[in-house]
């Protein structure tokens, strides 16, 4: 598969060569040049496959130049070598697609641990690279956990002091060997510029061999396009047709993934793009104006991005299908809503968090008689464990990956929000 750069259009790159590479010049965005297109038989075929088979099918139509299906197969198979996808019923049209069987607990598990497969697969010239990432909550743990004591990589992993769950924190700042956490004194947006500033630097880039794990790398991207496809063929059949999927955004990388999948030929009626008070993008769909503000600290902490970065993935894709980005359906929840819908779930009998609440209160307010909704359920309850808890008045069970890492203490450093201190650091300390 050949990507091209969005801000550069004329740098293009092989599938292999952009995953190393994370960003191309001026940081632009790789971007598929050709956009596979399935007929219905071959549709249906697809969806009566296997979980395994089926993402290995899906995967190879992008990547059959570059990797052959033997190999890919087994690629699929270590990656997504857990608990595949569950829809829970919630009413009678609505239900949660749960994501978050995996090993760390979130629906990064899936992107991070395709990334860290192929990888491996390039890694067969003994390369020494450095993995480096920024985390507003799950990624860090889902990539430290996928690339923990792989040879030849290091993993940096930058977050917002205190703006990330004490347990989310726990489960990859206690690992140590090849997985280095750096807090931050800043936000979520201020951890991103940084490893942007340093993909653009040069003495780091040769020294560290950097790339990058964030959902701009388009093997997350490409990986998460699989349990859309498990998504509609979980779906009733008589529902099908009329599937609405609501999608809680922060990078806006989840959404990227249902729209390539729907772009695929999968026929989903349409998405919700769910944010929290951070609406930048709901403010651009409404006005036409692109305008970050601040980042807002909320229980949602996963989806406090104000610039979001694969916006302009998903502008392309509208561009280049001619979809009109006026049929994409958005909304942004309070704070007080987003706690009220917990407690409306916790009525309906069940349990969730934060982040897919706002997906469902949304899907609730959109959907229409005929129309089923699905809405993603991208972290387990448990990994918010303080917030639901004191929302609920209830006493979580807590999964035993957490209780673990929960009693190990945080090796963690701590660094201002300064490029020069962390380019220091790291040539110092990796
Ligand atoms: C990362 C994350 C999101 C946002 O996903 P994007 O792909 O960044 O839009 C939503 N919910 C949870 C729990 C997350 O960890």
């Amino acid at each position: 598969m050949k990507l091209y750069n969005l801000k550069d259009p004329k740098e293009e790159v092989g599938f292999l060569q952009a995953v190393q590479l994370g960003l191309g010049k001026k940081q632009g965005l790789f971007f598929p040049k050709k956009l596979p297109i399935l007929d219905h038989n071959t549709l249906d075929h697809l969806i009566n496959m296997n979980f395994i088979d089926r993402s290995t099918q899906i995967l190879s139509y992008f990547l059959n130049d570059e990797i052959s299906l033997s190999n890919l197969k087994l690629i699929v198979k270590n990656s997504f070598s857990f608990q595949k996808p569950i829809l829970k019923s919630i009413t009678k049209n609505i239900s949660c697609l749960e994501l978050f069987h995996g090993p760390t607990l979130a629906f990064k598990d899936f992107g991070a641990r395709f990334m860290a497969q192929i990888l491996l697969f390039l890694n067969t010239k003994n390369k020494p690279m450095t993995i480096l990432t920024a985390t507003s909550g799950d990624t860090g743990a889902a990539v430290a956990h996928a690339f923990y004591k792989m040879k030849n990589i290091q993993v940096v992993i930058l977050y917002p002091k205190g703006k990330i769950s004490t347990l989310q924190e726990k489960l990859f700042c206690t690992l140590g060997h090849n997985v280095h956490t750096i807090s931050i004194n800043g936000s979520f947006d201020d951890c991103q510029n940084l490893v942007k500033k340093s993909f653009n630097d040069s003495l780091l880039n040769k020294k560290m061999h950097l790339t990058s794990a964030n959902s701009i790398n388009i093997s997350r991207l490409l990986a998460q396009i699989c349990y859309y496809f498990e998504a509609f063929s979980l779906t009733p059949i008589q529902h099908q047709k009329n599937l609405i999927i609501s999608v809680p955004c922060g990078n806006f990388g989840n959404l990227t993934a249902g729209l390539l999948a729907k772009s695929l030929g999968l026929p989903i009626k349409n998405f919700i793009a769910a944010t929290n008070s951070n609406n930048t993008v709901p403010n651009f769909l409404k006005n036409g104006v692109w305008e970050p503000k601040p980042t807002i600290s909320t229980i949602s902490n996963a989806m406090d991005i104000s610039q979001p970065n694969n916006w302009p993935r998903v502008k392309e894709l509208f561009l280049r299908k001619k979809w009109n980005l006026k049929t994409l359906k958005f909304g942004s929840v309070s704070e007080k809503q987003t706690k009220k819908t917990l407690k409306e779930l916790y009525n309906l009998n069940y349990i969730s968090e934060p982040h897919a609440s706002i997906a469902y209160h949304l899907l609730k307010k959109k959907i229409k008689k005929n129309d089923f909704g699905l809405f993603l359920g991208t972290a387990h309850p448990s990994k918010f464990q303080t917030v639901v808890e004191k929302i609920l008045k209830i006493d979580l069970s807590i999964p035993k990956i957490l209780y673990m890492h929960n009693k190990k203490k945080i090796l963690s450093h701590t660094l201002e929000s300064d490029f020069q201190q962390l380019k220091h650091f790291l040539l110092k300390n990796l």
